[in-house]
């Protein structure tokens, strides 16, 4: 089974809502064109899942819980490299709502829940704490997972590596994610390739339906 995931599709993610982290590209033309294909997908019978990017305000990868340090900063923590983000997406605030009707989402899983750890992933954190996305796959029997979203070269990225890594055939559909940078995300695409991903232009493509 086929199961699609839509990544972080947040207000403070979106120059469409003027969010706090807004990626470029992300005006409401993006985000309908997200909408129609993600109802398409649902039409033709596919369970579709959502990550939602879900931090307490006091957040590790808010520049603000690191005083005189400024956002894009980036610090080591315990060994691992945080980038300092301004503080977004923080839990029941209008910048962390879906921006895609929700009863197309079979199910939507949380991530960043825990102030200790920033989770670009939508499986498990930095701190190694799984999310819960792995039950949702495995209860819908699913061998593939059909991705795009925000942001290219952090969530999509770690997202799409992460299920190839747990033995799921992932594609991912270009046209519908967008990055943060283009260097960045030039890097995320080669990555996500030769870590086994296929990437496709657009929702076009036949392999999707195959
Ligand atoms: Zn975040």
């Amino acid at each position: 089974m086929e199961t699609i995931l839509v990544v972080d599709i947040q207000g403070d993610f979106t120059e469409w809502k003027k969010g706090s982290l807004a990626v470029p590209g992300t005006g409401e033309d993006y985000v309908q064109e997200v909408l129609q294909i993600t109802r398409r997908f649902k039409e033709a019978g596919h369970p579709v899942l959502a990550t939602q990017d879900w931090h307490p305000a006091d957040h590790i990868s808010f520049h603000t819980s690191h005083p005189g340090k400024k956002p894009f900063a980036a610090v080591s923590l315990e060994g691992r490299e945080q980038i300092l983000w301004p503080p977004h997406c923080v839990q029941h605030t209008a910048g962390a709502a879906l921006l895609i009707d929700p009863s197309l989402f079979d199910a939507v899983v949380h991530k960043g829940t825990d102030r200790r750890y920033d989770s670009y992933s939508g499986f498990e954190d930095d701190g190694g704490v799984w999310t819960g996305l792995d039950q949702e796959l495995e209860k819908r029997n699913t061998t593939r997972i059909i991705l795009y979203g925000i942001a290219t070269d952090y969530c999509v990225r770690f997202t799409a590596l992460h299920g190839l890594g747990r033995g799921y055939a992932v594609t991912v559909i270009e046209s519908l994610c967008r990055g943060v940078a283009p260097e960045t995300s030039t890097r995320a695409w080669e990555e996500m390739k030769s870590a086994g991903a296929v990437i496709v232009r657009d929702a076009g493509d036949t392999r999707l339906f195959s």
